[in-house]
């Protein structure tokens, strides 16, 4: 099993505000390691962030490009919103939305398959000001699942609709229902044939990759969001960890915000989001520090792979990944961090109001 592990020290947002050059591979060696798992006691100012994921697993050599372009383009929309509205769920609905039309990712648009060649999507939304959160599961026919939990939230008495129900709200809200087959993509296809030859039940591993967000406001208000096709093959019916708050999904004001990728079985199984959080909240860790901890845990108990990100109520970052690569970016003030494989940190200067 690939064992990768991104010690991220560097995105304890220890910002080089010197940076001049427009784009540079940053060594995480260069940056300040914590010398303690727990978190500075220090009150600093929280600078609002976007951070968005697409997904932990492999990503094929020739689509790397597209892969960071897309997840600078969620992060920097999701920071473009917040600026915009001031609203933490608007930035990682916003960025979120931008993954799920591309179809280099495995959600809306380029969701992998069902064994029987559908796409049933799950995602879910989470406020952390008020716990508010919403789920759906088994959608089908539209390219914004994420907008249809967030729906579920506002909208209904409900927390998580599934199927048909989803579905019917999704009708009555007026979203575009698309003709049956039109988010299936050839890169879809071909995994899904790859599946049925190989028969195995990690190709989460070579497929295009779920996609999250989390975000933080100047006043520590964090919001969470994650969409997915799933897992190549998968049954109909099947749901993963992105939908169900605690595993793929949460946020809390009092720890912070998190979204996974992987083995969805063994992060529902092991309450991957929660778990990171407690320690947070409850042993005063630092994120990246807790996040380590608890993926590398969940790793050894079921050898199965994931990764996340994460933001703690303070403002600090936490990117985490044990399988070989997973994409990420933030924009935090004007600059914009990308990374895909392990200590990789590449930094941009972007005009703060640009998108
Ligand atoms: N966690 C997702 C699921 O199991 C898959 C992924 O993140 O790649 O549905």
């Amino acid at each position: 099993m690939p064992r990768a592990l991104f010690i991220a020290d560097s995105l304890q947002i220890n910002l080089k505000r010197n940076c001049h050059l427009n784009m540079r591979i940053l060594k995480s060696s260069k940056y300040k390691t914590l010398s303690s798992r727990k978190s500075s006691s220090r009150k600093a100012a929280i600078l609002p962030t976007v951070l968005v994921h697409g997904g932990a697993g492999h990503i094929r050599d020739d689509w790397v490009k597209c892969v960071k372009f897309g997840v600078k383009g969620a992060a920097q929309r999701g920071y473009k919103v917040l600026q915009k509205t001031g609203s933490v769920l608007d930035a990682v609905e916003q960025a979120v939305r931008v993954l799920e039309m591309d179809i280099h990712f495995n959600a809306g648009y380029g969701s992998v398959l069902t064994v029987d060649g559908d796409v049933e999507m799950d995602a879910a939304i989470m406020a952390g000001a008020n716990l508010e959160g919403g789920c759906v599961t088994m959608a089908r026919d539209i390219t914004h699942p994420i907008s249809l939990a967030r729906r579920v939230m506002e909208k209904t008495n409900y927390r998580f609709l599934a199927g048909d129900g989803a579905m019917s709200l999704a009708r009555n809200e007026g979203f575009e229902i698309l003709p049956k087959g039109a988010l299936v993509t050839k890169a879809s296809q071909k995994l899904l044939q790859i599946f049925k030859t190989t028969n195995t039940d990690t190709l989460y591993n070579v497929t295009p990759g779920t996609v999250g967000a989390v975000a933080i406001d100047a006043c520590g208000n964090v919001a969470a969001a994650t969409s997915t096709g799933g897992l190549t093959g998968k049954l109909s019916g099947r749901i993963g960890d992105s939908p169900l708050l605690g595993a793929g999904t949460y946020a809390d004001n009092k720890s912070g915000a998190v979204s996974a990728t992987g083995h969805g079985e063994s992060i529902m199984r092991y309450n991957l989001s929660s778990r990171v959080l407690a320690l947070v909240q409850h042993k005063d860790y630092a994120i990246q520090q807790a996040a380590e901890q608890i993926l590398k845990q969940m790793t050894k108990r079921f050898n199965q792979t994931g990764g996340l990100i994460a933001i703690d109520h303070r403002g600090q970052l936490g990117i985490c990944f044990t399988t070989e690569c997973m994409s990420w970016a933030y924009q935090q003030a004007n600059e914009l961090h990308c990374g895909v494989t392990v200590g990789e940190d590449e930094v941009e200067i972007v005009n703060e109001t640009s998108e």
